[in-house]
């Protein structure tokens, strides 16, 4: 349903998306997961028409945005992180300009209704927006996208600013559109991708790091696995031989017990299952393992990890200046920002050249 092939954006000599690549199917709710200046909303004013690309395609169900905006438009309601709401109006005033400003052929009435009632605005409906809270003002922002039926429903942070019970509302009501629509949901809220997406892609610096279904989302790291080990036997011992044991990375004694067991912390290394082993050994040894629980990879950890590993490479690689596109419709801007970077690299050259004629 959505496709972006190969999107790149520049901004002047700054590469705000870099080649990235995605899919979403008919029917998923995707997280665009990522820190702060990693392209998020960048890709989604770009998968939205708002914003023109450097270099790359993005098409919503085979129409590309670039050379089909209104075809494509038609299909996309977007909820920016600024709804764009006008403050005047009441809610029922401001769906039904919205309603003419898409174009839509659907039955007024009936269909303004029924978006009233999906996201429970109908009792606030003749109330000017400048008096409604700001949940309520998602709500209308929320109503806003579904004007005109589209397949595809984006929304950028949608929560921000949102109390507790507020952020649940709203994450309700977009999972229950996910019912229904193809989604993707911009965030930097961890929580946030693991309530409401079934897919996860990870953005970072303008790439792609990660792009995983949730349930799966810890298979990205091969790091370690953690688990909670109830065994009953001398603790100084015990917690000898899990140090010992092959695979385990760190082990170390809790200060909870339950029952006459103490209760250990065992780190594995990389992508190790060591419980088998673990159970073998110590009933060999006499002591009995009474609970095995994993502590799993929590998502905060696979997302630090993907987002450090990124970072690494990035480093490794020459600075993220603007990439070259055979397009030809580079800014000046963009034109000077790629001169210099590709003089420095050329100086750079140079001196390691000349620094091994010397050798
Ligand atoms: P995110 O939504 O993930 O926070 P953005 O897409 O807003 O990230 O920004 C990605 C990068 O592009 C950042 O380095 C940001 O500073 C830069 N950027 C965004 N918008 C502009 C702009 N209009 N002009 C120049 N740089 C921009």
């Amino acid at each position: 349903m959505i496709r972006i092939e190969h999107l790149v954006k520049n901004y002047g000599s700054n590469c705000a998306l870099d080649d990235v690549s995605f899919a979403v199917e008919a029917g998923e709710i995707v997280g665009l997961l990522g820190p702060n200046g990693a392209g998020k909303s960048t890709a989604m004013n770009i998968l939205t028409g708002y914003l023109s690309s450097t270099a790359g395609k993005a098409m919503i169900d085979g129409v590309d945005i670039l050379s089909d905006p209104l075809r494509a438009k038609k299909m996309i309601g977007y909820l920016p992180e600024q709804p764009p709401l006008y403050l005047d109006m009441t809610v029922w005033e401001y769906l039904n300009f919205c309603y003419d400003l898409k174009g839509c052929r659907l039955d007024r009435q009936s269909h303004l209704r029924e978006i009233c009632d999906t996201v429970r605005l109908g009792e606030v409906s003749g109330r000017l927006i400048r008096h409604l809270s700001k949940g309520y003002r998602q709500r209308v922002g929320i109503a806003q996208a579904m004007v005109g039926d589209p397949k595809v429903m984006i929304f950028d942070e949608p929560t921000v600013g949102l109390d507790p019970k507020q952020i649940i509302e709203v994450r309700n009501l977009i999972r229950g559109l996910g019912k229904t629509h193809t989604v993707i949901l911009s965030t930097h809220l961890l929580s946030e991708v693991q309530a409401v997406c079934d897919r996860i892609v990870i953005i970072n610096k303008g790439r792609i790091v990660a792009d995983e279904k949730t349930e799966r989302i810890a298979n990205v790291v091969s790091g370690s696995r953690r688990f909670r080990a109830k065994i009953c036997g001398p603790q100084a011992m015990v917690l000898d031989a899990l140090q010992k044991m092959p695979g385990v990375a760190k082990a170390e004694a809790l200060p909870e017990r339950d029952g006459d067991a103490v209760v250990y912390a065992v780190e594995t290394e990389q992508g190790l299952d060591i419980r088998k082993k673990l159970f073998y050994l110590l009933s060999e040894r006499g002591w009995a393992l009474v609970g095995l629980e994993s502590s799993g990879v929590n998502l905060e950890d696979i997302f630090i990890s993907v987002v450090d590993s990124s970072e690494q490479e990035t480093a490794k690689r020459a600075p993220r200046a603007a990439r070259k596109t055979r397009r030809g419709k580079e800014t000046a801007e963009e034109t000077l920002g790629a001169a210099l970077y590709e003089d420095a690299d050329r100086r750079r050259k140079e001196a390691a050249a000349g620094k091994s004629d010397e050798e």
